[in-house]
């Protein structure tokens, strides 16, 4: 049944007769954002009743709007993330923001398959699933909300996010943008909603409620595996500890740089940057000699032993992640170790064994340590070891194409970024689109607009075939 344009717009003016539309966000406002998380759910419900009906022409007019205003906002964005969390740098922040406008896929991405033959013709579409309820990080927190609501509105879908509480100043001024977006494009209010006070428990009732269709649960081991307990189809974007490569045959100037630039970006926070190097012998040391020449600074590893000891906390033997200084600034972290830094130092590096703390745990901090191997051959294996099979991320500096094809299809990861810095997978300084929401637990890699879609099959026998 066609849908009538008047129609759409008598719903759509109903639903927005009563507010008022404004270039910038309104801190006061509370669109979409609810005490309850059933209210919230059951706003997005109305909401995605609106969006279902909406032409694709209307669900890209919100998708622009969205895009102009995370670049209006990406400042105050970046500046509230990093005030809030304690985490990260502005000014890679606002260039986080700036790519995700730019360059994550709208409604472009859906894609008919069509058969038309002697029996007909047979079409299989993308349709969106409903509401999808989505549980966002406190690494990238406004970044993963506004890049999921671009794909999952533009797929037709509406969204209740339950972020990190840890980030939900910023995350709630994300979900402001882009309710605001919808309602000067003409779209609904409550496109995207969320709650004042995300918990655990809050998160449990999304994942089990019956009117959420889809799952996209982007953080760490202990979400994604909530996520894919729930019994409903979930997108489960997890953890990595993505190793770094770096071959005799490497330029090895120019490896260094990019390295530090990838490891060191938003002090290390994205899931994808360079969390150790693993370096041949034959060039170790020159590898980090030009590290050194590029904003990183060599400690001991007597110092690293003093580094562990400030950046885990020692129950009983067992370490875990001291949380304060996750995404903190290196020349922080040196100087909290008694060392003179200057604000120039990106990246802390030190030489280690593969099973040193540091090296093995995922830190999200701009710590570096490099594990010579003896040779190739050594190492993928440790890079392997490194990765523990969360099959995320993985990147190497090489002239051989043959080692390159070889570590890539042995380390089987959903990112594998050659002779560049981590961030080009992002789209930032390669070719592709962004996304915050690496799907690596569920396979679905890099999602966009027709991850969050379902596929339905239209046929008509004997007729519409005109060959
Ligand atoms: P986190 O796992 O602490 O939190 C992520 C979200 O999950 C938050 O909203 C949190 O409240 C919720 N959560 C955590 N445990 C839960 C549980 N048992 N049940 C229900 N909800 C739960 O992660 P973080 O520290 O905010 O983010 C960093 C982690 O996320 C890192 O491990 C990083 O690699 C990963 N990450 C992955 C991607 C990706 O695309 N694959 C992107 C960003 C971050």
């Amino acid at each position: 049944m066609l849908v009538k344009q008047e129609d759409i717009e008598n719903i759509v003016k109903q639903v927005i007769s009563n507010i008022k539309n404004s270039s910038k966000i309104s801190t006061e406002s509370s669109i979409g954002i609810f005490e309850d998380i059933n209210d919230a759910i059951e706003a997005a419900r109305v909401a995605q009743k609106i969006v279902k009906l909406m032409t694709i022409e209307q669900r890209e007019a919100i998708i622009k709007k969205i895009r102009e205003k995370t670049i209006e906002n990406a400042k105050a964005l970046a500046e509230l993330g990093v005030e809030e969390t304690g985490m990260g740098r502005v000014d890679h922040k606002i260039l986080k923001h700036q790519l995700l406008a730019d360059k994550t896929p709208g409604t472009e991405d859906i894609k008919t398959i069509a058969w038309s033959g002697d029996r007909g013709l047979t079409l299989v579409e993308m349709g969106p699933f409903g509401v999808i309820g989505s549980i966002t990080p406190s690494t990238n927190p406004s970044e993963t909300i506004l890049c999921n609501s671009i794909g999952m509105i533009a797929a037709g879908n509406t969204v209740v996010f339950n972020p990190h509480p840890g980030a939900i100043k910023v995350s709630l001024m994300a979900v402001k943008i882009v309710n605001e977006a919808s309602i000067e494009a003409g779209g609904p209010e409550n496109i995207v909603t969320s709650i004042y006070h995300p918990t655990l428990e809050s998160c449990n009732i999304l994942m089990k409620h019956v009117d959420i269709a889809l799952i996209a649960a982007t953080g760490g081991p202990g979400v994604v595996t909530a996520a894919l307990s729930s019994g409903k189809r979930a997108i489960g974007a997890g953890a990595g500890n993505p190793p770094v490569v770096v071959d005799e045959t490497a330029d090895i100037p120019k490896a260094a740089k990019d390295i530090i630039d990838g490891a060191s970006f938003d002090n290390n926070l994205p899931c994808i940057a360079e969390k150790e190097v693993v370096a041949v012998k034959e060039i170790a040391d020159e590898l980090m000699y030009y590290m050194t020449e590029n904003g990183a600074y060599e400690i001991t590893s007597s110092e690293a032993v003093l580094l562990t000891r400030l950046v885990f906390t020692n129950n009983k033997g067992k370490l875990s992640l001291n949380r304060d200084w996750i995404g903190k600034d290196a020349y922080k972290i040196l100087r909290a170790l008694g060392k003179e830094a200057g604000e120039d130092i990106r990246c802390i590096i030190f030489k280690g064994p593969k099973d040193h703390p540091l090296i093995i745990e995922e830190l999200m901090m701009p710590i570096l340590g490099i594990v010579e191997v003896e040779d190739f051959e050594e190492a993928i294996e440790v890079a392997k070891f490194l990765e523990q099979g969360n099959r995320h991320s993985a990147h190497m500096h090489s002239g051989n194409i043959h080692n390159l094809t070889r570590l890539s299809r042995e380390i089987d990861t959903a990112i594998f970024v050659k002779n560049a810095p981590s961030y080009a997978a992002l789209g930032f300084g390669g070719e592709g689109y962004c996304t915050f929401t690496i799907a690596s637990r569920t396979g679905e890699g890099l999602t966009s607009t027709k991850t969050f879609t379902k596929s339905r099959r239209c046929v008509l026998a004997d007729g519409l075939s005109i060959r």
